[in-house]
């Protein structure tokens, strides 16, 4: 199939273009390079331009004669959303409304979007299944439950059909040590807590520890990023144009961050120096996903069910990189 992947040069994004190309696909990567890295992906299948230059969109829809989407170019930090709503909609929400009326234009009938557990707020139920009505409680989950809702309207008029994978926390790198998760600024946990123990960084703030949890802090289902990428190739090679589809993407097994934080003490040997902070506005205390769903229909299970794995595939990459040998 030939593809283009938004955002192909970031983080799940380029895990995905490499699985997508091994399973034998034609993939093309657009990508503006704000967050993500040219090295991340083939040189000669990157188009560097964002989504709002449409007439460079629908140069590539037509000359590489596109058949399917798969979307992950947005903002996605739960934290600076609250900060800057206006970022989450412009880049999130506009630009890909620009997008979507490319793919009208040119008829392309498939479309995979990098959705998200922020959709659903904070339950009080776990584990969260797709019949969990959406109540995202930050900027962040409002823009990813827009798009989903342009393209359910998309598709009841226009017979698009599309895939919305809602991912818990994304983690770890590739098993072969050749790509991992690399943002700056960096606000995730696990590479922050993997920073601190390779004494980059002084220490690491645990954000509230007066969450109604076991511990006081709060509870994540960390997926292997590999697994992820697997999802997306799996999903796009069964999806049909007029076909809608929402899965829930996770380990169903939730981690609190002091958890996590052993975990990556354990894999690497360091003691990690943390300081207790105030809660993060707008995290929920528990996101745990049910993606029977998916296991049901399509097959997936995750392969990297287990922290302690997707821990070592992170903490390897990162020595890596900190040594030079990227
Ligand atoms: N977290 C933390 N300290 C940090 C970064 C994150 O305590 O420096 C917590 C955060 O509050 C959340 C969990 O770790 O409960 C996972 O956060 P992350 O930013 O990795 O992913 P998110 O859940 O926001 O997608």
């Amino acid at each position: 199939m030939r593809i283009l992947v938004t955002g192909g040069a970031g983080y799940v994004g380029s895990h995905t273009v490499k699985l997508l190309s091994q399973r034998g696909h034609d993939v093309w990567v657009f990508d503006n390079l704000s967050t993500g890295h040219s090295t991340a992906v083939p040189r000669d299948r990157l188009i560097v331009a964002d989504l709002c230059e449409t007439h460079r969109l629908d140069q590539v829809l037509i000359e590489r004669g596109i058949e399917a989407i798969v979307h992950f170019a947005a903002s996605a930090s739960v934290g600076e959303s609250m900060r800057e709503p206006a970022k989450y909609w412009r880049n999130n929400v506009v630009h890909s409304f620009d997008l979507l009326e490319c793919v009208r234009r040119h008829h392309i009938q498939r479309f995979v979007f990098s959705s998200s557990a922020a959709i659903f707020g904070a339950p009080r139920d776990m584990p969260i299944t797709e019949e969990f009505a959406p109540q995202p409680i930050n900027p962040y989950g409002q823009t990813k439950l827009a798009i989903e809702r342009a393209l359910h309207d998309y598709h009841t008029a226009y017979g698009l059909g599309y895939a919305a994978l809602r991912y818990f926390n994304a983690a770890g790198a590739a098993t072969d040590g050749s790509l991992g998760e690399d943002h700056n600024p960096e606000t995730h946990l696990i590479p922050l807590a993997i920073l601190t123990a390779l004494g980059k960084r002084a220490s690491l703030e645990i954000y509230g520890t007066d969450y109604p949890t076991v511990d006081g802090t709060c509870i994540r289902d960390y997926v292997h990023v590999e697994d992820l990428a697997e999802a997306h190739a799996l999903v796009l090679e069964q999806l049909k144009p007029g076909t809608a589809l929402h899965y829930n993407l996770g380990t169903g097994r939730g981690y609190s961050v002091r958890e996590v934080i052993q975990t990556v003490e354990a894999v690497s040997g360091k003691t990690i120096h943390v300081k207790e902070a105030p809660r993060r506005p707008g995290d929920p205390p528990v996101l745990i996903a049910s993606s029977e769903k998916i296991r049901v229909e399509l097959g997936w299970q995750p392969r990297y069910p287990k922290l302690h794995e997707i821990v070592e595939t992170a903490w390897r990459w990162h020595r890596k990189k900190s040594s030079g040998l990227r």
